[in-house]
Formats: structure tokens, C-alpha cells, sequence
């Protein structure tokens, strides 16, 4: 991966982002990339070294590091931190860091810190119960200890005192524990083999040519184009429609003084967040189909 700076920030940073990063050692996949869409896991690896990403949006991967880093310190005689494990299932090394495991008697709680905006914890993310059961998997199959809970430590960057207050679900402070669904065993390697099999057509289909796995709405963070009625000069919509013609009716019941307003959708990943969106035909053909208008 090339670092780029092109904000010119202070060379720390671009240091500490070039760190040479945790290894998965023997492990094909890790938890996280278990999880991650096919495509993306199988381009990165193909164009890693061409993979440019500005050091300036590597802050909060950064400022993540900084708080593991500073939480560690934090460790108690029953504490397990930062602990690697790696298993083996139907020929597939597995692997995953744990932030925090507390040993009681009667098992493992495993704990995950993430540095996030209020958007995540205001919303459910299933990503996050099954990135922690199969640390709850990694944990029962490697050290043949039960696993008693789950939860997910949100420290929420951009939360606000007086959203505390007024607005509802808002999380009551900055750092919120989330516990997680904990599966049986059994659900859990089940959900595990389900993974390996869509990573295998990944890597299957990267090795023989052929075109590779398509990223779902979900992985692309597709946001449909959306139809709005709304009042001629106002901001707020009347009524918004996923369909044109019913969008076109609504309009004609409104009346006079409104319009319709097309509100373009996105495949926001695709857009701003994926690493190999440069590099990907689906993306391509998606980003032609809306220039042609189609
Ligand atoms: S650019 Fe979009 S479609 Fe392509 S790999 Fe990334 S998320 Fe998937």
C-alpha cells in the first residue's frame, strides 16, 4: 500500500502510518476479513502494492491504535489483552485479535473496543455480533474454556451532551457498553463455514480468471435514488417515493406550488470508503450506467 500526504500533514503521522502493521502469521483469513465482501478481500490482496490511501484518512484508524494502546494499560491480574488465536476449520487458518478477555470462574467474557460515531451505536450492526462470536469461537475452540458474554466497547467520537438530552436512543455518554448476542457453539461454526465458503469462491474465482464474487447493496452501502414532493423553494419533503411514476402521482395530487425533486442515490463505499473501488469492473460499469443515464 502507497501513503500519500497530500494534505501535508506532520511527518509523525505519516510514520506511525507506515508502522509495519500486526501479521495474521499462517492464518488465510482473519475474523475481520471473514466478514469483509469477497471482492474487496481478493483485490486488495491482488493490488496491494497500487493501493493508495492519504495518510489523512488514516486518522481514526490511528487514534483507534492510540486507545487500544493507551487501554492496555488499564490491565487487571484477571485481564487477557490483545490476544491473537489462530484455529483451523474445513482447511482454512482463522485468526483474530481480541481486545480484551476477563477470565472469571465460569468463563470468558470477551470485550471489543471500537472508536465510532453515534450513527453506529444508534443503529444495529450485525457485523459487530458475528466479528465477536467468532472471537467467542476462536476462544471455546482453542482454549476449551466457555464463553459467557459479549460486548462491544463503543467510545463515541462525535457525541454531544445536549443530543444526550433531547433526542431519543441518543447513547447517555461518550464511551457505551454493547452487549452482543452470544450464539450457541454450534451457530456460531456454522455461520464460520458459511463465511469460508463465500471467501472460497472469492479465491477460487480470482485463481481461475474468472469475474469475481458481486458486492451486495449491503457491502456497497447502497443508498437508492429517492423521489421527493415537496413545496417549490422548501427543504423538507411531503412525501419521498422509491419509484418515479408513484413519486409523479403523489405529485399531481399535491397540487400547485409542487415539485419533484430527484435525490441521486449512491453506493457510498464504492464512492469514499473502499480501497479498491479503482480497481474493481463492477464499480466501473456501475459508475458508466449512471453516466448513460440508464
Ligand atoms: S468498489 Fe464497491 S463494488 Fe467494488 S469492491 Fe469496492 S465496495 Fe465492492
Amino acid at each position: 500500500m502507497i501513503i500519500t500526504n497530500k494534505h501535508n500533514l506532520p511527518q509523525t503521522f505519516v510514520n506511525v502510518a507506515n508502522r509495519p502493521s500486526y501479521t495474521k502469521g499462517k492464518a488465510h483469513v482473519s475474523a475481520t476479513e471473514l466478514l469483509n465482501s469477497p471482492r474487496i478481500v481478493q483485490l486488495k490482496k491482488k493490488y496491494d502494492e497500487q493501493i493508495t490511501v492519504d495518510v489523512s484518512d488514516m486518522i481514526w484508524s490511528i487514534i483507534g491504535t492510540a486507545i487500544h494502546g493507551v487501554l492496555e494499560q488499564g490491565k487487571d491480574e484477571n485481564h487477557i489483552v490483545e490476544q491473537r488465536l489462530h484455529a483451523e476449520l474445513d482447511g482454512w487458518h482463522i485468526s483474530g485479535a481480541i481486545d480484551l478477555q476477563i477470565v472469571h470462574a465460569s468463563g470468558v467474557e470477551i470485550n471489543d473496543y471500537k472508536n465510532v460515531g453515534v450513527w453506529s451505536v444508534m443503529n444495529e450492526k450485525i457485523e459487530w455480533e458475528q466479528q465477536l462470536n467468532i472471537y467467542a469461537w476462536l476462544v471455546e475452540h482453542v482454549k476449551k474454556t466457555p464463553v459467557t458474554n459479549l460486548a462491544i466497547i463503543a467510545i463515541v467520537r462525535d457525541w454531544n451532551s445536549r443530543d444526550a438530552e433531547t433526542r431519543q436512543g441518543y447513547p447517555q455518554s461518550q464511551v457505551v457498553t454493547i452487549p452482543v448476542n452470544l450464539w450457541s457453539m454450534e451457530e456460531r461454526e456454522t455461520f464460520i463455514r458459511n463465511r469460508i465458503h463465500v471467501q472460497s469462491e472469492g479465491l477460487f474465482a480470482m485463481d481461475t480468471g474468472e469475474v469475481l464474487p458481486l458486492c451486495s447493496a449491503t457491502e456497497m452501502w447502497e443508498k437508492p435514488t429517492q423521489y421527493a414532493v415537496k413545496k417549490e423553494g422548501g427543504v423538507r419533503a411531503k412525501s419521498l417515493h422509491a419509484d418515479k411514476e408513484e413519486a409523479e402521482e403523489a405529485l399531481l395530487k399535491a397540487g400547485k406550488g409542487y415539485i419533484l425533486e430527484t435525490r441521486e442515490g449512491d453506493r457510498t463505499r464504492c464512492s469514499r470508503f473502499c480501497p479498491v473501488s479503482k480497481f474493481c469492473d463492477q464499480y466501473s460499469a456501475y459508475l458508466e450506467e449512471k453516466q448513460n443515464g440508464s
